[in-house]
């Protein structure tokens, strides 16, 4: 964690209300204002009181007469919270490495438990790999699934009732890795998922499960771990994408302790946004960069 930014920058850079919204208004508009409504960059900034007496800044488009905050159209979008506050939990979560729970948040922040459950809950909506940032796989890649939560161990078929089938994806030098709740584990679901997220011609390792045989004919290459052999070649392997299971229910069992089928997709999504940004410096620009 010594490469990410420290909390005393964090702090320093973003204390007021003012130095967060004049950040964000850089990040969304990178080129100058630009109206979101019809693209006009002939805009009027001004200041009003908002309904709780808290000064807002506002922009309107001298074209369209539409008014609008930086937080127009954001996870941000209809909040009583300030920035400051936003961007300190975006930090918070984006840095600790399991996580943070709403309790976690409610304490730190000074805030309702049930603020600081919907806030975690939109910064997780920002929290998502995007193409611009995590194109297709093309190198060797490692397929695997598992199944989370419901009780007892059990993969595939015996015990798994009550479990959501998990699918990922693990790029060895990217070190990448792209996750899914699934509907099940099927040929079409896998194939659906693997095409997603590789270019044609990544040679995709996986175990013998059936599920994975159609790749053997198909647009990849297909290396097959052979459990049950005693030979074992040296560069076919998944053990990479398996570690990533036991690193996620330990997260979740530690931090999140249940996690529904509703909200697992968002969980998926922050960790496989903390793990591929876990040599990024300052994630909450990147969390920005996807928050509108
Ligand atoms: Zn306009």
């Amino acid at each position: 964690m010594s490469n990410q930014i420290s909390i005393i920058e964090i702090f320093q850079r973003f204390n007021t209300e003012e130095k967060c919204i004049k950040h964000f208004e850089k990040i969304r508009w990178p080129k100058g204002l630009v109206c979101p409504r019809c693209g006009s960059k002939r805009i009027f900034k001004f200041k009003a009181e908002g309904k709780t007496g808290k000064e807002r800044h506002l922009y309107e488009c001298v074209d369209c007469h539409y008014q609008y905050s930086v937080t127009t159209g954001t996870i941000f979008h209809n909040s009583h919270l300030p920035l400051t506050k936003w961007f300190l939990a975006i930090y918070m979560i984006c840095s600790a490495k399991k996580g943070v729970s709403a309790k976690q948040l409610q304490r730190e922040l000074d805030i309702s438990y049930q603020t600081a459950w919907y806030m975690s809950h939109r910064i997780r909506l920002a929290m998502q790999e995007d193409d611009r940032f995590c194109q297709k796989f093309s190198d060797v890649c490692e397929v695997d699934e598992t199944y989370i939560g419901g009780k007892g161990k059990g993969k595939r078929g015996r015990g798994a009732a009550n479990k959501i089938p998990v699918v990922a994806i693990k790029e060895r030098t990217s070190g990448k890795i792209r996750m899914k709740a699934v509907k099940d584990v099927s040929s079409s679901t896998l194939k659906g998922f693997i095409r997603a997220h590789a270019q044609t011609g990544a040679n995709i390792n996986t175990d013998e499960f059936t599920s994975y045989l159609w790749l053997d004919s198909s647009e990849f290459t297909h290396s097959v771990v052979k459990h049950s052999e005693t030979y074992v070649d040296g560069d076919v392997y998944t053990n990479g994408v398996e570690n990533i299971w036991s690193l996620f229910k330990r997260s979740i069992v530690g931090v999140f302790h249940k996690v529904s089928a509703k909200y697992l997709p968002l969980y998926l999504n922050e960790f496989e946004f903390r793990f591929n940004h876990r040599d990024t410096y300052n994630m909450l620009d990147r969390v920005l960069e996807t928050s509108f």
